[in-house]
């Protein structure tokens, strides 16, 4: 069966060949483990049950993941043993599944909750994305998905070619936040503060792009609630490629961060969430090695 999970749709038979993620036909898992540095609603006092996959259909050349973004670290996962790894991950304390970069891996992830949640599978399921989605996979994922986490990069295709290599990335992402919402809503949380369904939209902050960040925000003000969750996130680093891109080679200045904040505020956004900048900092990057061992439960 051809590829067409994304809006690449590279229509490549991964049983053979790569398309542009690189990911094989079942995912490569580079690290699963209890994560401490997502929103407060989805790391709690016990942390997110971050499950990373290796692959990824944009190619940010400011990845802070790059080491898994087009290599595959690992060995490749049936969905019985992903939804293993869930399981393990609830009985660590996970307060939620969170699946980092899944949308290349829906073919298992999809048998992988149905089958985690009928051996005992409780807390929520985090899609964790970049965005870039089409709305024919989004739909299979309804009832799957409690609580989407998309970025919304770039409104511009000038800054997401050059940035990312997808010039239509706003065509898509805009529309795949929109149905993200259809489906899950404004975010809930319970009684500790915890997410439990719903939709946060990310973006950061880009060094030298606050105009950028403007139109993101206006495009959300414009179709969202102003109650929708916005994370607006300041901890960029010149990663990868970044260093020899001017302006995205320092790192976000005090000033354009305050900037895109007053403008959030200014607009109306009543749930917004914000970093301290020395966030960014390697050192919040985790470690990816594929060795992801437990024993069943
Ligand atoms: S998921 Fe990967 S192989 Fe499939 S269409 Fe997207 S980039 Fe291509």
């Amino acid at each position: 069966m051809t590829c067409t999970l994304c809006p690449r749709a590279c229509g490549v038979d991964r049983t053979g060949a790569k398309g542009f993620c690189g990911a094989g036909e079942r995912p490569t898992i580079a690290r699963a483990a209890l994560h401490f540095w997502e929103e407060p609603s989805l790391s709690g006092t016990r942390g997110s049950g971050a499950i990373f996959f290796c692959g990824c259909n944009l190619d940010c050349l400011f990845c802070q993941n790059h080491e898994i973004n087009h290599t595959m670290i690992g060995r490749m996962w049936n969905e019985e043993e992903l939804a293993a790894l869930m399981l393990h991950l609830q009985a660590e304390g996970a307060h939620n599944i969170n699946l980092v970069t899944p949308t290349p891996h829906v073919d298992t992830v999809i048998p992988a909750v149905l089958g985690a949640r009928k051996r005992g599978l409780m807390i929520p399921i985090v899609y964790n994305t970049n965005g870039y989605e089409t709305l024919d996979t989004l739909r299979r994922l309804e009832g799957i998905v409690d609580i989407y986490l998309p970025d919304l990069k770039y409104a511009s295709s000038l800054a997401a070619e050059r940035y990312s290599g997808a010039k239509d990335y706003f065509d898509f992402a805009s529309k795949a936040i929109l149905e993200m919402h259809r489906q899950c809503g404004e975010l809930s949380c319970d009684e500790n503060g915890l997410a439990q369904r719903g939709v946060i939209v990310r973006h950061l902050v880009l060094p030298g792009s606050v105009d950028e960040t403007h139109h993101i925000l206006d495009f959300l003000a414009k179709n969202l609630p102003l109650t929708t969750h916005v994370s607006l996130m300041g901890q960029y680093m010149p990663c990868h490629h970044a260093s020899e891109v001017p302006p995205l080679n320092r790192h976000l200045l005090q000033r354009e961060y305050d900037r895109a904040i007053a403008y959030c505020i200014q607009l109306g956004f009543e749930n917004v969430s914000i970093q301290n900048l020395k966030a960014a900092d390697p050192s919040y990057v985790p470690e990816f090695n594929g060795n992801v061992t437990f024993n069943e439960e």
